[in-house]
């Protein structure tokens, strides 16, 4: 009998330790995969600043709220744009792209940091679908504008767009207007106009700032310059977001501002050749760079130039200058449509050292796999 009960026991222990393997596993592959966010995140070896007391954690001089901005992956091969900055319980959503399915990845996300439901202020680029497909979302996967409320929404003040997916973003839009959001254009915020203002207070010295470009009223044939360009200060940190702007846009982003430095700049239109220029980046030198795409996709694209593929090598030549610190959400997969490369990237900071964390990876891009493959660094001079 007491050899049985010893079996039993012996038995039951295996069993247990089974099950904790299992969870450990299975947490362990969620987290590789970017799905869950464990408290112990991958901070980069050049981004310990404890030492000097301006971690994010260390608390001994906070100057202003703490700030976190997050680009997440969109779940699909499909390069596409989607920030969200969250300060205190203020929230700012830039973008929803890139596909209508990728609410389905895009909303469980959110809704992690944006925990009453109300994204306070949403900021749309541009017409495009890689930028506003996911706040239509789908029958099976509810867009963002179902599932959140929406408190301001600021968007572009011109396009040529005619697509389903355009009208059914105008269409959800102006519901949401209906029940009772803001709704101003990115021209009205320039012009404080309509109740509108040129500047918005987040939190304790954070603010957005939305800046003057020339397509704001201007016609163009390419889409992309109409992008609504907005500047995030946090006391004398500067994040600069330019959405799809292409080079003539850039000129007059940089004539009309004057623009700061930048610790964070969102790579212009997913890192393509015709953003990304040189004079915004003397302007800006940004010290870190995120770039919202499904790196080496599109190569039936490349018209026999690699350099459309995103990342290019155009964008890696004007950035190098300033600096390495480059991240990627995925990399484009040939069986497997997208895999994570740095995977969810989340900048953090309150107001000084801004630390960056990514759920796959913190490799940069200089030192990926695809990168040595694919792409050069400029020799210094
Ligand atoms: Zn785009």
């Amino acid at each position: 009998m007491a050899g049985r009960r010893r079996k039993g026991k012996r038995l039951g222990l295996l069993v247990l330790v089974i099950l904790l393997a299992l969870v450990i596993a299975g947490c362990y592959i969620l987290w590789q995969r970017g799905y869950i966010d464990l408290p112990f995140g991958t901070e980069s070896a050049s981004d310990s600043t404890a030492s000097d007391g301006s971690d994010s954690s260390g608390g001994a001089d906070i100057v202003t709220e703490n700030l976190s901005i997050h680009f997440p992956m969109l779940g699909n091969k499909s390069s596409g744009d989607c920030t969200l900055i969250k300060t205190g319980n203020t929230e700012v959503l830039i973008d929803a792209g890139s596909e209508k399915s990728s609410a389905a990845t895009l909303v469980p996300y959110i809704s992690e940091y944006c925990t009453d439901g109300v994204l306070e202020y949403v900021i749309v680029t541009h017409a495009d679908q890689d930028h506003i497909a996911a706040f239509v979302g789908t029958n099976s996967a509810p867009g963002i504008f179902e599932s959140f409320e929406c408190g301001t929404i600021i968007d572009f003040p011109r396009t040529n767009k005619d697509t389903q997916v355009y009208k059914d973003y105008v269409e959800l839009r102006d519901a949401e207007a209906e029940a009772g959001a803001t709704h101003y254009t990115a021209l009205e915020c320039w012009n404080n106009a309509n109740g509108a203002a040129r500047s918005y207070t987040l939190s304790e010295g954070i603010t957005m700032n939305f800046l003057y470009q020339r397509f704001y009223e201007e016609y163009s044939g390419d889409e992309n310059n109409y992008s609504v360009c907005m500047l995030l200060t946090q006391g004398q940190n500067n994040y600069l977001f330019t959405g799809d702007l292409e080079a003539e846009g850039e000129e007059s982003l940089v004539e009309e501002n004057d623009l700061p430095e930048c610790k964070l700049f969102k790579a212009g239109h997913h890192g393509s050749p015709t953003s990304n220029g040189a004079k915004l980046m003397a302007e800006i030198r940004p010290e870190i760079v995120v770039v919202c795409c499904c790196c080496g996709n599109y190569k039936e694209y490349n018209f026999g130039s690699m350099d459309v593929v995103f990342p290019s090598q155009t964008f890696v030549n004007n950035v190098a200058p300033y600096t390495d610190r480059i991240y990627v959400p995925t990399l484009y997969s040939e069986t497997e449509g997208f895999v994570p490369m740095n995977g969810n990237i989340v900048l953090s900071s309150d107001g000084g050292e801004v630390s960056v964390r990514c759920s796959a990876s913190d490799l940069v891009f200089r030192e990926s796999e695809w990168f040595k493959e694919n792409r050069t660094w400029p020799s210094a001079g």
